[in-house]
């Protein structure tokens, strides 16, 4: 029933004073399939370590993280990510830009084109496959990041503050998108914001965590009735 559970995770960063920095206390969370889950907490606290983890970018120090019932030991094509930035290749175009997890993957990218220019077209961008990233503004930069992040079908969707760097309108844009994805799509989403509104609005569940090592110190449920396909 659950997609991810996470049993007594920590993690300890190195440091070079030999003294790591505990930057979790030990998480227990689980997440069902197709869940919605906002992540918001003060600077510090361990929401990017948390994700990291999930991402398969850190290893846990302690404790047990799987998806689907199996051990999360690196990376997966079935886990997408998303960060502030979203570092494009300045050389290639927007379709070749989200294209590039296909290639890295080495997947057949003509079956997937027609995705990409579908799910560019979803979030306002339909006729900048051929343009190249330095052509478009910040917001439209991110919805790239975004698609790039969904191209391969992944079934769960991580983004680490992902409209942190925008302006307040864009990101009301792209929140209007993002739920749009989610009721197209069926991605179980791990989404950290600074923002309670903004996870409030998004969400079906918010979770809060407190000052490092964090833990999460609060878990609801958000019981608002949104649009949904
Ligand atoms: P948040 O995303 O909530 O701002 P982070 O997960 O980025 O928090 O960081 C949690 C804690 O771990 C912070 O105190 C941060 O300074 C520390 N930290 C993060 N990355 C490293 C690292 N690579 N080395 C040492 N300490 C780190
Ligand atoms: P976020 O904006 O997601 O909270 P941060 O600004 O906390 O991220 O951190 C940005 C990057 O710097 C992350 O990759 C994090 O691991 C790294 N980092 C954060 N704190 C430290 C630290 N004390 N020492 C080394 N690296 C750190």
């Amino acid at each position: 029933e659950q997609l991810i559970s996470i049993r007594g995770a920590t993690l300890a960063y190195p440091t070079a004073s030999g003294d790591p920095v505990q930057a979790l206390n030990p998480i227990d969370l689980d997440i069902r399939a197709e869940a919605f889950v906002s992540l918001v907490g003060p600077s510090g606290c361990g929401k990017s370590t948390l994700l990291k983890i999930l991402a398969g970018l850190l290893h846990q120090s302690e404790g047990e993280v799987t998806l689907d019932g199996r051990p999360l030991t690196g990376p997966s094509p079935n886990v997408g990510v998303v960060f502030q930035q979203p570092v494009l290749l300045p050389w290639l175009t927007i379709l070749n830009n989200v294209l590039l997890p296909i290639r890295v993957q080495k997947r057949n990218v003509d079956e997937y084109r027609q995705r990409a220019m579908d799910l560019l077209a979803m979030v306002g961008l339909e006729g900048f496959e051929s343009r190249y990233p330095s052509e478009l503004s910040g917001g439209m930069q991110q919805r790239v990041g975004i698609v790039r992040a969904l191209v391969p079908d992944p079934q769960i969707l991580l983004m680490d503050e992902p409209f942190g760097a925008l302006d307040a309108l864009t990101r009301e844009q792209l929140n209007d998108d993002l739920q749009t994805i989610w009721a197209e799509q069926r991605k179980t989403v791990f989404f950290i914001t600074h923002s309670i509104p903004e996870a409030v609005y998004l969400s079906d569940r918010v979770l809060v965590m407190s000052e490092r090592p964090g833990r999460v110190i609060a878990d609801f449920e958000v019981d608002i009735p949104r649009p949904r396909s």
